[in-house]
């Protein structure tokens, strides 16, 4: 199947093949120059509209404070308030919040949800603190955020660990100072303060309504396609976990340690279960161990990527033996990978498409909120499954997929006159 056609190979040479920013402004830049973008929109739209940077004293259990460090980049609000997750990690950085918040807007574009796009960080080790360290540290950074955050102007999520506790907290720090209860600030909440059914398993859910569509295009049937996932949090875990209940032969699945494989195929359920028991693959019988660079590269019809960035580089991309690639994880493949991908005729289902069914149930999610009337599990999940099969159907490549993003943003930024 396509993927992009065009060459870009000095290009490549000059990215900085790692960083998630240089990866999704060359992949901008590309469809901006396909686009014929008017050079006053591609001013405005290739920088963030706003980047904030906030210190969180934090009292430790220890008695002693310590101060940490936050982002949180509004990339675009053309089409609405801003929208994206909240990342906690040592290793986060304003390059990587840049990258990912400019991400949420060209995925909020895609799966034509009217939002922007927005992403937040904290530099810390949430596996080094305790509970109570983490709820004083998030409530301060939402402190710190209230004049920017709101269901009219930002509405964040849980991301790499984070999730409903978090939102929960988020939630009632700001409704403490709005002085009513505002569901709306944030989605992915639990389901009794306001979430959505659905919400948790929505990008997972996603993911298989969007390889539903693309084996069908290889005449395909569920039984006949081996799939190997990375990752197995919430989108991976889960993404495997509605693949083998709908029939997918998932042959391979990891953690951060490693992953497992049987060419036969691996009872999901069960090994899901194992994980969570001992938090650990190792010792799952009735498979070989692999690491997470061999699973990469392990034969397959499908391969989702659903960890972390840069997984699939100018190093192995030419090493992958899948038909289709599909990125649950954001920016799991560098830019200078596409073109080794393309010669390879790898179809490529892009990390703006094909995680989207988070987003799209987070908007739904907002909406619920806002009507103050709650769905059904079954009609979220249809809702969910016409936004990801409409969408898939309209962009074939990743460059096609930035193309129809970046035209709806730039058409919403030129009829609003934001650069006027
Ligand atoms: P998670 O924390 O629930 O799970 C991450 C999984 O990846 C875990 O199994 C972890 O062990 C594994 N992992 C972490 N680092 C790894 C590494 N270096 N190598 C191999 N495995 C590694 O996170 P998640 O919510 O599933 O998010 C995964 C990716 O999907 C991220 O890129 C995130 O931005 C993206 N994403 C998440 C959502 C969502 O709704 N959760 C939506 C869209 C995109």
């Amino acid at each position: 199947m396509a993927m992009d056609s065009a060459v870009y190979v000095d290009d490549i040479r000059e990215i900085k093949e790692q960083n998630p920013f240089e990866s999704m402004m060359s992949r901008f830049d590309r469809a901006a120059q396909l686009l014929d973008l008017d050079p006053d929109l591609y001013a405005v739209m290739r920088v963030p509209n706003r980047e904030l940077k906030v210190y969180i004293p934090t009292r430790m259990d220890s008695g002693r404070i310590q101060v940490f460090e936050g982002f949180r980049v509004q990339h675009n609000f053309a089409r609405g308030p801003a929208k994206g997750g909240i990342r906690y990690a040592p290793d986060v950085n304003i390059d990587e919040i840049r990258a990912l918040a400019a991400w949420m807007t060209w995925k909020c574009a895609v799966v034509n949800v009217p939002f922007g796009g927005a992403k937040g960080g904290i530099i810390c080790d949430p596996q080094q603190m305790s509970i109570g360290e983490l709820e004083r540290m998030t409530r301060r950074y939402a402190s710190e955020l209230l004049d920017f955050i709101g269901p009219e102007k930002d509405v964040p999520a849980p991301d790499m660990n984070t999730n409903e506790q978090t939102m929960a907290w988020i939630m009632d720090t700001y409704s403490m100072h709005a002085r009513h209860t505002v569901t709306a600030v944030v989605t992915g909440k639990p389901i009794a303060l306001g979430g959505s059914s659905g919400r948790r398993e929505a990008t997972g859910r996603g993911l298989l309504f969007v390889i539903n569509e693309a084996i069908k295009r290889f005449k395909m049937t569920p039984q006949q396609t081996r799939v190997v996932v990375q990752g197995s949090g919430n989108v991976g875990g889960i993404g495997a976990k509605l693949l083998y209940e709908a029939g997918y032969k998932v042959v391979a699945i990891s953690d951060v340690r490693g992953g497992i494989y049987n060419s036969d195929g691996i009872n999901i359920t069960e090994a899901l279960n194992y994980l969570q028991a001992t938090r650990s693959f190792e010792g799952y019988e009735g498979v070989e161990v692999v690491s997470n660079q061999e699973l990469l590269e392990l034969e397959c019809d499908v391969l989702v990527p659903a960890a972390t960035e840069n997984q699939i580089t100018s190093q192995n991309a030419d090493r992958l033996k899948c038909k289709v690639l599909a990125e649950g994880a954001n920016g799991p493949t560098t830019a200078a990978a596409d073109q080794l991908l393309h010669e390879k005729g790898v179809f490529v289902i892009p990390d703006i498409l094909a995680n989207a069914g988070g987003v799209t149930v987070s908007y739904f999610e907002w909406v619920q909120d806002r009507m103050g009337y709650f769905w059904r599990e079954d009609v979220v999940n249809q809702r969910l499954e016409d936004t990801m099969v409409a969408s898939f159907n309209s962009v074939d490549t990743r460059t096609a997929a930035y193309m129809l993003a970046i035209d709806r943003v730039a058409y919403d930024t030129r009829m609003r006159g934001i650069y006027a």
